[in-house]
């Protein structure tokens, strides 16, 4: 049986929620069915979520409420209306989120949680009654009952061990359960949510649960591109990709899929499928453990903005013992995590993300590398880039580096640095901002254009 996860904009409206009966009909073995909040119906619309957290501050603050909650029980009426659905399941809807404003705001670390998981847990329920008056056999089922068990860690929270078993038990269910995601219950029993976008996190948590054959996140792109759409016009799908191609392209800002929710389907070894709602015959993109690599060694390029990096050379610096740790202690110090340190005999250059380095932390950094590090020649550039070129393919073929740097010297984007990980996954390259578009653009037509 399959576990199959419907995003925000796969249900913001009833045009949408058709598209979602027929995908989940098409397929007897779709038995699991997790569900995000009401998303956007255009591109001005507020998402559910973003609503509800405007309710919260509304409510804590003391100020009017009864305007917001209207708005948000307007959303599920319009779907409701659209779809010429029964009014029953609105009241109860429209009740939970009245109830909310009568939670205690005093010392509640999991308030705004509960206002959080309210989107999705209404949206189930809307889900669950469209479902059974179109003739399927389907119930809302609460995380709950479901043992969704999460540690006690408000807007972060993380599926414990136990969970498993407990979800487990429904492997076998003969009806459609509709799954609220985004949230869990703590051991003692309070509602904890995932950080945002947390509900692909449910589904593969559900997937692994019940081991299912495949977990299907339907979402509105074909599946993820090989390059970013924003540079390359109308770019290629993935047909397939590993997990850790994944991750390191999810690194470098592809963020089809929540980080977090790989890890549980990955452990229980079930695939991952991309799909598109609005065009459910596209075949998506696979993600599994291992792939077929003969013919293309590279998979996907992807970049991401905001780095700076200290270039540090002394004279011996190979021989000099500690250097490193020192380094690395001034670092941690001053609170600063690194990205990449990639080094020569003499020289070595930290990469860390820029939004850590206020003017103040950066002056502390400096004066304290120049003065207890005592280099030859200490530097910070800033608006650095990370390109990486992504595919477990260049493991076995000789000359990916090779092309990627002559497509970049054609166009005359000077390097500043380059870095292949031990892993041979992926190779990345600093360049400078401004560049990122021409890089990307340059080995977009090496690796897939040619
Ligand atoms: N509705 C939540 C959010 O907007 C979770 C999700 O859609 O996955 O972050």
């Amino acid at each position: 049986m399959k576990v199959i996860k419907f995003g925000g904009s796969s249900l913001a409206s009833a045009v949408q929620l058709e598209k979602v009966l027929q995908i989940v009909k098409e397929d007897s073995s779709r038995k699991f069915v997790v569900v995000s909040a009401p998303g956007k119906r255009s591109s001005e619309d507020i998402k559910v979520t973003d609503l509800l957290i405007s309710y919260y501050q509304a409510y804590i603050n003391n100020q009017a409420t009864t305007a917001i909650i209207e708005k948000i029980i307007q959303r599920y009426e319009d779907i409701l209306d659209e779809l010429a659905l029964d009014k029953a399941v609105l009241t109860d809807i429209a009740q939970a989120i009245q109830h909310l404003s009568t939670l205690s705001n005093k010392n509640n670390p999991h308030l705004l949680d509960a206002f959080l998981a309210s989107g999705e847990d209404n949206n189930a329920k809307l889900v669950a009654a469209f479902f059974k008056q179109r003739g399927l056999q389907a119930r809302y089922i609460n995380p709950l009952e479901l043992g969704l068990i999460v540690s006690d860690e408000p807007g972060n929270a993380r599926i414990l061990p136990s969970a498993a078993a407990k979800i487990g038990q429904f492997k076998e269910t003969e009806e459609i359960l509709v799954i609220p995601g985004f949230f869990g219950y703590t051991e003692a029993g309070d509602i904890c949510t995932f950080s945002r976008g947390g509900s692909d996190i449910t589904g593969s948590i559900v997937a692994a649960g019940v081991h299912a054959e495949m977990y299907e996140n339907f979402t509105d792109v074909n599946g993820i591109f090989v390059a970013h759409p924003g540079i390359i016009h109308n770019p290629k799908t993935i047909k397939e990709i590993t997990y850790r191609e994944m991750r390191e392209l999810a690194y470098a800002g592809f963020a089809v899929l929540h980080d977090e929710a790989l890890m549980p389907a990955y452990r229980a070894n079930i695939p991952v499928v991309i799909k598109n709602t609005n065009n459910p015959k596209h075949p998506g993109t696979i993600i599994t453990t291992s792939r077929m690599v003969k013919h293309d060694p590279v998979v996907g390029i992807a970049s991401d903005q905001g780095f700076a990096s200290i270039y540090i050379s002394k004279y011996l610096m190979n021989r000099e013992l500690g250097f490193g740790r020192r380094l690395l202690q001034i670092l941690e110090e001053l609170g600063l995590s690194y990205e990449h340190m990639p080094s020569g005999i003499d020289d070595i250059s930290i990469i860390l993300r820029e939004q850590q380095l206020s003017a103040e932390i950066e002056e502390k950094l400096m004066h304290h590398l120049e003065a207890e590090l005592e280099p030859d020649e200490l530097r910070i550039t800033h608006g650095l880039s990370m390109l990486m070129v992504v595919g477990e393919g260049m493991r076995q073929r000789i000359g990916v580096m090779a092309d990627s740097a002559v497509a970049l010297a054609e166009n005359k984007i000077n390097l500043e640095m380059i870095n292949q990980g031990s892993s041979e996954v992926s190779i990345m390259f600093g360049i400078k901002e401004n560049q990122e578009e021409k890089a990307i653009q340059a080995l977009y037509e090496t690796f897939f254009d040619a």
